[in-house]
């Protein structure tokens, strides 16, 4: 089990095992998040990754940013593949075909390559309980096609798919889905670990990588990655926009230890939560909203802070 880590300084001497050489947009929060879970997991990995931006603009013809293996899935069955390949590692290493250490396997799968698409292999992934860490890299929405809606999109949010016009004002009708109660809540009794991170709390978020890759079965890990050209927001804010997400609390950082679900531990919580239009105003998907939709977004981020526990003072909701 690699040691958590406590502080930047610390993780200067870690090997980086993505490197540059790709194609993602300046800014890039899924990029930044494959780096710091790279780090995190060191040399003995393998990353499995289902169609999605951190295959199709990291790749091209013979050419990739990892110093490790990596395969690509569909972005159906990043679940099934990494199944497979854990399997063959297990059954290899136990008949003594080879000698290696049991490696790191990582499917790094984007919202829809995980909680929609990609659902039903992920979860019996789970359910099978196959020593595999899951990240869901999280930009809300499908972008490498060109930013289309998918069910990690806020309400409210304009996509290809969800324009704000006189039908439908608000964009985007319903709110998001949340995988992380449909895995960890949801029956998937091998299923032990389970966390959100953020980029824009790396050590938080490196640390959840080395105590998902320490368990004995399959691990989960919900990483929020701002996405500048799918949210329209300035290249250099997205570490201010992924810490902001959090101190409105449109992300909460938590984890689940022992399968525990009543359990959960809050790993950042703010004094107080600011009013989320701080967080709206900044991104161009949602300079449609009018005051009756920011209060819906109040209202849901109040519910689902006093659903999950946070003892915190909300902003008021009408
Ligand atoms: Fe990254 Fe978003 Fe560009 Fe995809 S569209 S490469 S997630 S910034
Ligand atoms: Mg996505």
């Amino acid at each position: 089990v690699a040691e958590l880590i406590k502080s930047i300084a610390q993780t200067t001497d870690l090997v980086d095992t993505y490197v540059p050489g790709h194609r993602t947009c300046a800014g890039c929060g899924p990029a930044l998040a494959y780096r710091l879970v790279a780090k995190a997991a060191g040399r003995n990995t393998i990353f499995i990754g289902p169609t999605g931006c951190m295959y199709v603009a990291n790749t091209s013809y013979a050419c990739g940013p990892w110093a490790v293996p990596w395969t690509h899935a569909q972005i159906t069955n990043g679940g099934a593949v990494a199944s497979g390949i854990a399997e063959a590692f297990r059954m290899m290493i136990k008949k003594g075909k080879i000698q290696d250490e049991y490696p790191n396997i990582i499917v790094m799968a984007g919202d829809g390559g995980c909680s929609d698409i990609g659902l039903q292999a992920m979860s019996a992934m789970f359910y099978r309980g196959h020593k595999v860490l899951c990240v869901m890299y999280d930009n809300e929405s499908y972008a490498n096609t060109g930013i289309q809606v998918s069910p990690s999109t806020p309400y409210g949010a304009t996509t290809m798919f969800t324009p704000a016009g006189p039908a439908i004002p608000e964009a985007k009708k319903h709110q998001m889905k949340d995988p992380m109660p449909i895995f960890l809540a949801g029956g998937h009794p091998y299923l032990k670990y389970g966390a959100t991170a953020s980029i824009g709390y790396p050590i938080d978020l490196m640390n959840k990588v080395r105590k998902g890759l320490a368990q004995d079965g399959p691990a989960f890990i919900h990483l929020q990655c701002p996405c500048p050209k799918g949210w329209s927001f300035p290249a250099d804010r997205t570490i201010e926009l992924a810490k902001l997400a959090v101190e409105t609390g449109m992300w909460n950082l938590y984890e689940v230890e022992n399968g525990d679900w009543a359990q959960k531990k809050f790993n950042v919580m703010p004094k107080k939560l600011k009013p989320v239009d701080e967080y709206l105003q900044t991104q161009g998907r949602f300079s449609h909203l009018q005051p009756e939709h920011v209060n819906k977004i109040q209202n849901f981020v109040n519910n689902r802070a006093k659903t999950l526990g946070m003892e915190v003072p909300l902003p008021p909701a009408k």
